[in-house]
């Protein structure tokens, strides 16, 4: 017997046929003698149409209300699930976060849960009941409802598989795991049967989205094995116990390592490059200190070394937050020569726990976007993964150059 937190995404429950199909899905391991609980999201398309509800309303509004309104997407489906379970003869109820409860912190809107008890959902599995739980939603600290962040089930998942001390969290979603980069790209691509916790959090927050980057986060803290598999497949598929998809786990768990075991990319990028830069100290803190404070997240820096008592120093933001950063360097009135801007860049990354042990890595990329005759125009690098910063046209040249070089090809 194992005890299992299955997750559905919003296409997963899409319909009322669909949310049939996920029973079926359920019923499955109640069969394989397992405890279950049920993590869902909101039908698709819900969450939107709720969201412009709000902003429909009024473009600048009460956080507290827009968590009141979104939050009711996940209570649908937990109660319809719950109703299609106990059509097949299986005991199930619906659970709504303030009901386990899910508590968080105050951020409406972007909470981050601070705790879960997970005893009732325990109690409620040992009698044989499956819990149907609400994604998304947790109780505030006012009292309030509150929600995780787009994308927030799968935080949900996560968070009470931990709870729960559950074997496993299956997150079924509408692609059958993570791959080596991009299918649509690159049409060699192949799914990975496992990924590092680390790997996969590099991945996450570099543009890959199938999971939310904090229910990575979360899984690595409290070492929760997690499966992101697909809810399309047919009944004579293999059983979510074979693993089919791909399984985020401890480093100790994967046999076969790999050196690079993705490349992701992301182009919500922009460059940022303040030429004519007086070189003394306090500078650079006289830059990225106002950015800091006004939230604005700097990714890749660099500054080149000086001449004639100035330098150069370049660095990356998200393409969203360009304008804002650009107003925050002329009010506090850096002294340079020059602002320049590049919103066409992309970054692509190279990811992989092999390179901790590993020479070569960086220069293997190098090489291979040379060949292509790729300008690189930023590098940066971290101990799992190797980043430059590359003009948008070559993207898919440099994601199928790469993806050859470190020989991940299917075969
Ligand atoms: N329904 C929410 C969203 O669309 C949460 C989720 O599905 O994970 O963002
Ligand atoms: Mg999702």
């Amino acid at each position: 017997m194992a005890r299992i937190v299955q997750k559905f995404g919003g296409t997963s429950v899409g319909d009322i046929a669909r949310i049939r199909n996920v029973a079926k899905r359920v019923k499955a391991e109640i069969d394989q003698g397992n405890e279950v609980a049920v993590v869902v999201s909101a039908m698709s398309g819900v969450t939107n149409q709720l969201v412009a509800y709000c902003n429909e309303m009024a473009p600048l509004h009460d956080a507290r209300e827009y968590d009141a309104i979104v939050a009711t997407g996940e209570q649908v489906t937990s109660g319809l699930l719950a109703i299609a379970l106990q059509e097949m003869g299986i005991s199930a109820r619906s659970w709504a976060g303030w009901q386990i409860p899910i508590i968080t912190d105050d951020a409406h809107g972007k909470a981050r849960i601070a705790e879960i008890k997970g005893d009732a959902i325990i109690a409620s599995m040992k009698q044989g009941h499956v819990a149907v739980v609400a994604g998304f939603q947790g109780l505030g600290p006012d009292g309030r409802v509150s929600t995780l962040g787009r994308g927030g089930s799968d935080t949900t998942a996560v968070a009470l598989a931990a709870a729960v001390k559950a074997d496993r969290c299956d997150i079924y979603t509408d692609v059958d795991g993570v791959y080596t980069t991009d299918p649509r790209i690159v049409k060699t691509a192949r799914k990975l049967n496992k990924i590092t916790y680390e790997e996969m959090l590099e991945s996450a927050s570099l543009g890959a989205k199938v999971l939310q980057t904090r229910s990575v986060e979360m899984a690595m803290k409290h070492r929760v094995r997690v499966q992101v598999l697909s809810s399309f497949t047919d009944e004579n598929a293999p059983p979510a116990s074979a693993l089919p998809g791909t399984l985020v786990c401890d480093e100790e768990e994967i046999v076969e390592k790999e050196l690079v075991s993705g490349i992701a990319y992301s182009r919500d990028e922009a460059k940022v490059t303040l030429t004519g830069v007086s070189d003394r100290p306090g500078i650079a803190a006289g830059v990225f200190g106002p950015l800091s404070e006004a939230n604005i997240n700097v990714d890749m820096i660099v500054q080149n070394t000086s001449h004639d008592g100035t330098t150069d120093i370049t660095f990356t933001c998200s393409r969203t937050e360009l304008d804002r950063a650009l107003k925050v360097l002329k009010d506090v009135k850096v002294e340079c020569k020059e602002i320049a801007t590049d919103k066409s860049v992309v970054k692509v990354s190279v990811i992989g726990v092999g390179m901790r042990s590993h020479a070569g890595v960086a220069q293997t990329m190098f090489k291979a976007l040379a060949d292509k005759g790729i300008n690189i125009h930023v590098i940066s690098t971290s101990e799992i993964k190797v980043s430059v910063l590359i003009g948008e046209e070559y993207t898919e040249l440099a994601l199928r150059a790469l993806h050859t070089a470190y020989g991940l090809d299917a075969a």
